[in-house]
């Protein structure tokens, strides 16, 4: 409803040209019926400079059908209604007869503006649910190609990267660039493909019940190539007990390794970087910590958009900007989180939280 009022204020006002038509068509309907003013009666009168009023109501809007209204009012007293060219009324009875013709055109002139306008309207609203539907449309339409490039490109890639693969072991140092670059690639397609999956809503899977040094352990391991050479000291807070998660091992295990990596990535080699998991309350948290630059605090949000990344990051780093907004889109997508905290003493502390699994609910505790 707010959007029907606050829609007048951008109508455009009627322009000078407008004002003159009607002003010119009211004068010539006028003189027209001067000319046989012997023979025209009240009523004649009043019918057309009815009809031009509601014309004017019509094209020119309310403002110009008001005025039309109010200056046939005052021509047909002047010239219609006896004594002649003045404002007086000689018979008691023609006051009647003015003051429903004005009364007339002044309401049916407001009605047809409204009827004018609500077809307006109507039709802004019909091409607004246009715009939204095709933008839905070209939404759904991204995502379709998104998809299909993204598979599409992966075939041709694993090829490349074995033959690459056979060629290095025969001793060509450019095959391994290539494999290198193959596999670069090859990992910007499975973003994509996430990033599709993920702004497409894909639900989770196999969401269940699993064991938090499984994860963290999977994680180490897949992560072995970037850490190589780094302390890495691991954390498990759990006193007497085992920690459970309720998650989907496989994608969650690349969120891990993702936070893993982005810690060797923008942290230096000499320092240690830190893995822990731990409860909170209803929450299983793996927490990753490193002692890099850490993140300005205007980025602190922005680093989770896609395709983000802070001024001065050099695109020679490997990275899209992707990986974030993908692991805290898996995170939520099972009920849990990805966030950002500065470290003390310096660097950055992400941390991962899925829901706690209380075993005694589960058919895998037994
Ligand atoms: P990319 O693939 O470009 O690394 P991410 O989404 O993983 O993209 O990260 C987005 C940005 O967040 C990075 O460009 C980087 O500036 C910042 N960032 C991520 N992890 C860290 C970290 N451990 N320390 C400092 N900055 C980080």
């Amino acid at each position: 409803m707010t959007g029907v009022r606050a829609e007048p204020a951008r109508r455009a006002k009627p322009s000078p040209a407008t004002w003159i038509v009607w002003i010119v068509a009211l004068a010539v309907a006028t003189a027209l019926m001067l000319v046989v003013r012997v023979r025209v009666e009240r009523v004649h009168v009043a019918l057309v400079y009815l009809l031009v009023v509601q014309f004017a109501s019509v094209r020119g809007g309310r403002a110009v059908g008001l005025t039309l209204a109010g200056l046939a009012f005052l021509a047909f007293n002047w010239f219609f209604l006896p004594p002649y060219g003045t404002l007086a009324i000689a018979n008691p009875l023609d006051w009647l007869v003015l003051v429903v013709f004005l009364a007339t055109s002044a309401v049916s002139a407001e009605l047809l503006y409204r009827a004018r306008e609500l077809g307006a309207e109507r039709a802004r609203a019909l091409a607004a649910n246009a715009r939204a539907k095709s933008l839905e449309e070209s939404h759904h339409a991204k995502d379709a190609i998104l998809a299909a490039v993204s598979h599409d490109l992966r075939t041709p890639l694993t090829t490349i990267k074995g033959l690459a693969h056979e060629l290095a072991s025969s001793g060509d140092d450019r095959a391994e660039v290539i494999e290198a670059e193959a596999d670069r690639l090859s990992d910007f397609v499975s973003k994509l493909l996430d990033f599709s999956r993920i702004t497409m809503g894909t639900p989770p899977r196999d969401i269940q019940a699993n064991e938090a040094e499984d994860l963290l352990g999977a994680a180490l391991q897949q992560a072995q190539g970037c850490l190589e050479g780094r302390t890495v000291n691991v954390h498990i807070e759990s006193p007497d007990a085992l920690l459970f998660g309720r998650f989907e091992f496989a994608q969650t295990l690349r969120v891990l390794v993702n936070l893993l990596e982005n810690a060797a990535k923008y942290s230096a080699t000499e320092q240690p970087i830190d893995v822990g998991a731990r409860r909170m309350g209803a929450e299983l948290q793996f927490w990753v910590a490193d002692r890099g630059a850490g993140v300005a605090e205007a980025e602190r949000d922005r680093i989770f958009e896609p395709f983000y990344r802070p001024r001065g990051s050099s695109r020679d780093g490997g990275g899209a900007g992707l990986g974030l907004f993908i692991a805290r889109g898996i995170a939520q997508a099972q009920g849990g989180s990805v966030a950002y905290a500065s470290r003390a003493g310096g660097g950055s502390v992400f941390t991962l939280s899925v829901p706690w699994a209380d075993l005694e609910e589960t058919p895998a505790a037994g």
